[in-house]
């Protein structure tokens, strides 16, 4: 195993800089990770070791010639299975789109390319992004590097196990209701939601428009600032883009990480951190908390009382976007096509029930018919117009908690990772993993995940969100780098080195304590 897996992706730029390796051995080193672990991961759903390649070997030649594209030309990428990259397969984790290879490229990718970084492959995902633990994918789940017997989170659990199992320095997610931000927690690795317009969302193929949007998934908060600058900013073919310049995430990330958060305000959220959640969930957060107060911040707690009803307005407007979205894979245009048993000659309403049916999974299924009924005339207004109004009064409670507070945080998720199959059949407790995550989808404010530590009674990992304004991503990376660094201090170095069997062991940072002196 080579030693350049197990380092950030700003120390790999710093050494493709320095002239000490090349892309080409760096992404050797990542396709030669992926060979010999994710058959026990199942992080990727496609690699394309040879389109990598050849993008690291012209990085190296821009490099030779003194021009890289940027600062991490070079650093290699993978990319989950819900955006379009031309000419390598995009299913979303679907049957339907089995086989379909897409002309263009999404705007981020389109970006990735552009700024020199090798896309490694596509990463596992429920299906359309709908789940909390990658079980809903068509292809079979991916397992958590920590314990290969637990889900990685989900929908985007293979961009996170890709990180956690070194098998890639960097990944786009994309987070309807917490999909970057809970497999981040459950794997001790660090994913961002950005502002709601502030990265394009074109060529992400949509599951609910309103609420989508593509993050960084990486293992440090400083490189989920390099990768947000890399893909952000505003996007002529989304409508929804904002046009405006993003704030300095890099500047941002380094200033935290000086770890001065004197005239901080940070507000606990009353209803997103008590109930429902696991005790060893809340101790970690405690002591993050407490961390932040020795930083220099001002802690104080800020009751957002219509956040008891995220959940349910979730399950409400994405469903019904979703039904509406879905429509499109009709077996005419894209995909699948399967012909009816025992009917003649098919009518083409035929072949689309038939497709459909063989095509969706059963939770996109259950989506489907429940926003088609919610959107249904005579229903229409009692549901999905009573949960656009609550969802206006989520974004007023933001709103006034922001008047008071500089950012918001509460657990990421309510446990960590749970037993493959665990909730599998009961789509409501599923759904109660989303808990912390969606009320920032629903308003669009960006939000951050990052490892908070090891619970005491399962040894797993906990996330600790971070949530700031709309066009103040800056914030989450000055308060998170901040915390990440107190956190590490304590930890002697990575979380990630404490991690078992598949995980490298990291050499702690010199000067502090071993990982197991703070066992
Ligand atoms: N788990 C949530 C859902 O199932 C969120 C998914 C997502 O963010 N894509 O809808």
């Amino acid at each position: 195993m080579s030693a350049w897996i197990t380092k950030s992706a700003a120390e790999l730029a710093d050494a493709l800089a320095a002239g000490e390796v090349t892309s080409v051995e760096l992404t050797q080193a990542h396709l030669d990770r992926i060979a010999a672990v994710d058959g026990q991961v199942h992080a990727f759903l496609h690699v394309d070791a040879e389109g990598a390649l050849a993008a690291a070997a012209a990085s190296d030649a821009r490099r030779a010639a003194g021009s890289p594209a940027s600062v991490l030309d070079g650093v290699p990428i993978a990319v989950k299975d819900v955006l379009a990259t031309r000419g390598l397969p995009t299913t979303c984790g679907s049957k339907i789109l089995e086989g379909w290879i897409p002309p263009y490229d999404a705007t981020v990718v389109a970006r990735l390319k552009d700024a020199g970084l090798p896309i490694l492959g596509k990463t596992n995902m429920d299906e359309f992004a709908m789940g909390s633990s990658t079980e809903h994918s068509a292809y079979g789940p991916t397992h958590n590097p920590w314990d290969l017997d637990r889900i990685p989170g989900g929908s985007g659990g293979g961009s996170a196990a890709a990180l956690a199992a070194f098998e890639a320095p960097l990944a786009l997610g994309t987070d309807t209701g917490g999909s970057i931000r809970q497999p981040g927690a459950v794997t001790g690795t660090v994913g961002v939601k950005p502002t709601y317009g502030g990265v394009s969302r074109y060529g992400l193929v949509a599951m609910a428009n309103s609420l989508d949007q593509v993050g960084p998934v990486t293992r440090t908060v400083l490189d989920s600032a390099l990768l947000h600058e890399a893909i952000g900013g505003h996007d002529p073919r989304d409508s929804t883009s904002i046009d405006q310049p993003l704030p300095a995430l890099v500047e941002a990330a380094r200033l935290g990480a000086a770890g001065d958060l004197s005239g901080l305000k940070v507000g606990v959220i009353t209803e997103l951190s008590g109930e429902g959640y696991q005790a060893g969930v809340l101790a970690r957060f405690q002591e993050s908390l407490d961390l932040l107060v020795a930083a220099g911040a001002e802690v104080v707690e800020v009751s957002c009382p219509h956040f008891v009803h995220a959940l349910a307005t979730y399950y409400l407007i994405m469903p019904c976007e979703a039904s509406s979205n879905l429509a499109k894979f009709d077996a005419m245009r894209y995909g699948l096509r399967v012909l009816p048993e025992g009917v003649e000659s098919p009518s083409a309403e035929d072949v689309m029930r038939a497709s459909r049916d063989a095509g969706f999974g059963d939770e996109v299924k259950r989506r489907i018919i429940l926003g088609t009924y919610a959107l249904s005339s005579g229903y229409y207004d009692a549901y999905y117009g009573t949960a656009q109004r609550v969802r206006t009064l989520i974004s007023g409670d933001f709103a006034a908690a922001f008047e008071q507070v500089d950012v918001l945080v509460s657990p990421t998720a309510p446990t960590t990772a749970f037993k493959l199959g665990e909730k599998l059949d009961d789509p409501l407790a599923m759904y109660l993993n989303d808990l912390a995550t969606i009320p920032a989808n629903l308003a669009g404010v960006p939000g951050i995940s990052l490892p908070a530590g090891l619970a005491e009674e399962d040894g797993l990992p906990v996330g600790f969100q971070i949530l700031a304004p709309a066009l103040a991503d800056d914030r989450l990376y000055r308060v998170g780098a901040a915390l990440e660094a107190a956190l590490e201090r304590q930890w002697g170095g990575p979380l990630l080195a404490q991690a078992p069997a598949l995980a490298p062991a990291l050499a702690p940072a010199p000067g502090h304590a071993t990982t197991e002196e703070n066992r």
